[in-house]
């Protein structure tokens, strides 16, 4: 076997070094466990940015996923496979939409979702070709693709990969007046995160939803929450807009929806919006293949059946209440919702990266997010004492910084 080292030479000679990953080389997982290659256990708390909310190497979906791969794994959609109908009626069954677009990254049903309100715009609401406007927040994070960083507001995804395209419109997070500000006759779409990951799980305020929603159906324009990393299960909820009382009129999904085994994406939809969408306007070579489709339905059916949101929902509670309990200076805030949680810390703490790499150190692993946060997100099925573990270690780091 390579050792770290040889393997971590390799990468940073070949890759492009897009990535400053923590020096961890992993070779295993199980649950809420990572084991690096010379043997050491981490508790993974970052769970591939939600990707992997069912725990490491599910061995159901793991099981659906061999079988599948060993029957049928890939048509292309100009011929229909037996799996595809089946992902729809369990996704149109767990979340209600009347209609689904199957992609595979995350980045791509945000594309999706933008094309097809775009058109939507111009068919059914009658905006004047090419004026259609949607309205976007500030420090999103909805992808990496090109279309996308054009409407990001953080310079490092931006600079240098300009002309971008035009047509979007950025409104503080949060702020109802400055979204019923920049409404116009040609808003087609508001697309929003529930709460922002990226940005350092940021939630609105409690009444900035429903008041958005009542807009958005006033006014005739598409509501597009993009659940990809706040969706199944992360929030102790199916859904996050679960907690805001408020219904999307497009949903994105993503991430978890494979529980880790492959990129599985998908648009969730009233009918009107997709219903735009006629053959060969829009397509994707792998998007809602037999092994996709029937990888995520194992995944959904893990996350229901083992009670995996509810388990979100308690032990994100006491994870949180045990992080609040720390009594630590370098701490300004800790907040989150469910597994998605953070900690804040005051700009003289000297950063959230150090702390990621004491809390490796200590067998944790965690993901800084714009330098001061430390973004924590464990897999959904993390127990009470693994908790109490996790919470041990943050103590430990976060108090001897006070030294
Ligand atoms: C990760 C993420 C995406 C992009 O997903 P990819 O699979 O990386 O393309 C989009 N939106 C949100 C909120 C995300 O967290």
């Amino acid at each position: 076997m390579r050792s770290a080292e040889k393997l971590i030479e390799s990468e940073h000679r070949l890759g492009a070094h897009n990535y400053k990953p923590l020096d961890v080389v992993l070779n295993r997982g199980e649950g809420v466990w990572l084991w690096d290659v010379d043997g050491n256990r981490y508790l993974d708390c970052l769970s591939a940015y939600s990707a992997v909310n069912q725990g490491h190497c599910h061995p159901k979906i793991l099981d659906a996923m061999v079988t599948q791969a060993k029957q049928l794994t890939l048509t292309s959609r100009a011929f229909r496979n037996d799996q595809l109908a089946l992902l729809y009626e369990d996704l149109a069954k767990l979340t209600g939409s009347h209609k689904i677009l199957p992609m595979n990254s995350g980045a791509e049903a945000v594309e999706s979702a933008v094309k097809a309100v775009r058109k939507w715009g111009y068919e059914v609401r009658g905006v004047p070709e090419d004026k259609a406007e949607i309205i976007v927040c500030s420090d999103n994070f909805h992808g990496r693709t090109l279309g996308i960083v054009g409407f990001s507001t953080d310079p490092t995804a931006r600079q240098g990969f300009g002309p971008f395209a035009p047509g979007f419109k950025v409104v503080p997070f949060g702020d109802y007046d400055a979204f019923a500000a920049a409404v116009t006759d040609n808003t087609v779409a508001f697309l929003i995160e529930p709460i922002q990951g990226e940005a350092g799980v940021v939630i609105p305020p409690e009444d900035f939803f429903p008041r958005v929603r009542a807009l958005c159906s006033e006014r005739n324009i598409t509501l597009i929450l993009d659940e990809i990393q706040t969706g199944l299960g992360r929030t102790g909820k199916l859904l996050a807009e679960e907690h805001e009382g408020i219904e999307a009129d497009v949903t994105l999904v993503g991430k978890a929806l494979s529980g880790g085994f492959y990129p599985v994406s998908a648009v969730l939809s009233n009918s009107e919006v997709l219903g735009v969408l006629k053959p060969g306007e829009h397509g994707s070579t792998f998007g809602g293949n037999p092994l996709a489709c029937a990888v995520a339905r194992a995944a959904l059916k893990a996350l229901v059946e083992e009670g995996m949101i509810e388990n979100a929902a308690r032990q994100g509670d006491y994870f949180q209440e045990r992080l609040k309990a720390i009594r630590a200076n370098g701490v300004r805030n800790v907040r989150g919702r469910g597994l998605m949680l953070a900690v804040e810390l005051h700009p003289e703490a000297g950063g959230a990266r150090r702390y990621c790499e004491a809390l490796k150190n200590r067998g944790l692993l965690a993901k800084d997010t714009h330098d001061h946060t430390i973004r924590i997100a464990p897999p959904l099925v993390i127990t009470k004492d693994q908790v109490d573990w996790a919470a041990d270690q943050f103590e430990a780091v976060l108090t001897g910084l006070d030294t």
